[in-house]
């Protein structure tokens, strides 16, 4: 698939809205991602992971997501590979991430960390920092969607299947609201 494949389906499964979006910050943009609509969606989830497990393919031995859209995508992307699928869950005191429900990651371990859109990159980081803490090793990031058009930088090999550069505005700058198009608050 190439990047306009990938775009295009995003956009006709209504994960890839464009027009003139309040975010969750209060800024305006003219594109939103609903990630749901995709990962809803098995079909169109599992061929995005497999791209993500091609990738990374030889290079891991595990893979791990965090809650809630990682699970889904760790899951899917370890099948295609043949390999485990582990969570990172927020910890209790909700600084950072960690492992539970008896996962089994340590040394020796090449983890695979897989999300859904990178936007600051806040919890893949702490997806790291939880499989560092095991004493294992992170081998890649795969991604779903890349919002900052390649800007953050994880020090490891990274893939995402499609990456945008999302320009977002302070409403009193926006564009959009000056040529009085409607305004969607997500
Ligand atoms: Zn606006």
């Amino acid at each position: 698939m190439t990047t306009t494949d990938i775009e295009a389906l995003l956009e006709a499964r209504g994960a890839l809205l464009r027009g003139h979006f309040q975010l969750a910050s209060g800024r305006h943009a003219d594109t939103y991602i609903e990630k749901f609509r995709i990962l809803q969606w098995p079909d169109v989830t599992s061929k995005l992971c497999e791209l993500v497990a091609d990738r990374f393919r030889g290079e891991t031995n595990l893979v791990a997501g965090p809650t809630t859209g990682g699970v889904i995508l760790a899951y899917e992307t370890a099948r295609h590979l043949g390999l485990r699928s582990i969570i990172a869950e927020r910890k209790e005191d909700g600084e950072g991430r960690e492992f539970k429900r008896g996962f089994e990651v340590g040394p020796g371990d090449r983890v695979l960390i897989v999300d859904d859109i990178l936007t600051t990159g806040g919890s893949v980081r702490d997806v790291i920092a939880a499989v560092r803490e095991r004493g294992a090793e992170v081998a890649g990031i795969g991604m779903l969607v890349d919002r900052t058009g390649g800007r953050v930088d994880f020090g490891v090999p990274f893939f995402a299947c499609l990456t945008v550069d999302i320009a977002s505005w302070r409403p009193e700058e926006c564009a959009l609201c000056e040529q009085g198009v409607e305004l969607v608050v997500t």
